[in-house]
């Protein structure tokens, strides 16, 4: 049974479609990231989900239950936003428990829910601080914390992480992943950052202007991309686009090598624009005529600014996208 499942979702303001005819299966226990750029209309499909927008048409399913005409708390969910939204006059403890006391659970079950999920965030040491005496990464456990103790067999966040700098954004999106696989939730995952996006997520669904580009496996939206938008949105640097009559030639920068290369190979000419050494490789930037090439070479280079290369990749390494960006091989 699918935990999630949204069927031709509209959503409209004055003019504004953010969500446009979205239909997605979202497997029980799986974790599944919406992507896109800002203004996607990634918050609005999630606030769908919740229950905290009501669609123009189509329909949410949640368990096999139509909820489309329930409010977020007939829905069982729960949410994680990006602030977290805590209380600053409550202790960790109370903001943990908060909602299982709106619910009326009994104090026992409390106190005993709220020292397992305590254990499980490492959060039981601070349980009597208030937020204000927690670091970044310890206030986004607690609103996890509150999360997971609700026991909804559905979870709901939207960028959880952007408030927390790069190392422990890296800790806390392992940390999620690893808890949600152990305790067997599905998750939806609201996220403008691709690299969240690929590491935690069973599916990658790329949103573009309200509609779904491309949903599938990470791997595959890397290997596979269905449009030139997929490919320029996903990797780092992106795909290589580079026009060829009235194509575009899709290669990766970790495909392509310098000099004449095979008699069969593809090549393109031009002027080095910039050298970036990035520790485990070097992006080299090439000019040519039609484009810009990025090109990943292992290690440390010896290339300069300005110097005139040849690129070459092999053909079976490119994907080849027509004039629409629909990719036609
Ligand atoms: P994302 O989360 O991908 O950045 P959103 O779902 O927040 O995008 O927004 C999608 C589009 O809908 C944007 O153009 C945004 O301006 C518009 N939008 C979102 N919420 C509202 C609202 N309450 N009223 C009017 N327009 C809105
Ligand atoms: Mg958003």
């Amino acid at each position: 049974m699918a935990a999630v499942t949204l069927s031709n979702l509209t959503k409209s303001w004055s003019g504004i479609t953010a969500v446009n005819d979205v239909s997605l299966v979202v497997p029980e226990g799986q974790l599944v990231a919406l992507l896109g750029p800002s203004g996607c209309g990634k918050s609005t499909t999630l606030r769908l989900i919740a229950g905290l927008e009501e669609p123009v048409s189509g329909t949410v399913m949640i368990g096999g239950r139509d909820v489309t005409k329930l409010p977020p708390s007939d829905r069982r969910i729960s949410m994680v936003f990006q602030s977290y939204a805590l209380f600053p006059h409550l202790t960790v403890a109370e903001n943990i428990i908060f909602g299982l006391k709106v619910r009326k659970v009994a104090r026992a079950e409390r106190d005993e829910r709220l020292k397992k999920v305590a254990d499980i965030v490492e959060l039981a040491p601070y349980l009597h601080r208030k937020p204000g005496q927690l670091s970044g990464g310890q206030r986004q456990r607690v609103a996890l914390a509150r999360a997971i103790i609700a026991e909804q067999p559905v979870c709901l966040m939207d960028e959880p992480l952007s408030n927390l700098d790069a190392q422990l954004r890296h800790e806390m999106r392992v940390e999620i992943r690893a808890l949600q696989q152990r305790l067997g939730m599905t998750m939806v995952y609201v996220t403008h950052d691709q690299t969240e996006a690929m590491t935690m997520a069973d599916t990658v669904v790329l949103m573009r202007k309200g509609q779904i580009e491309q949903a599938g496996p990470p791997a595959e939206l890397y290997t596979r991309p269905a449009t030139s938008f997929v490919a320029s949105f996903i990797g780092a640097p992106a795909m290589n686009l580079v026009p060829e009559q009235d194509d575009l030639l899709g290669i990766r920068p970790e495909h392509i090598g310098l000099g004449q290369g095979p008699d069969d190979a593809v090549r393109r000419q031009g002027n080095v624009i910039s050298v970036e050494y990035m520790g485990a490789d070097t992006i080299v930037s090439l000019a040519t005529p039609e484009s810009r090439i990025s090109i990943r070479l292992p290690g440390a280079s010896q290339i300069r600014v300005g110097d005139r290369l040849t690129a070459h990749w092999a053909s079976s390494a490119q994907c080849r996208f027509n004039a629409r960006g629909q990719r036609i091989n």
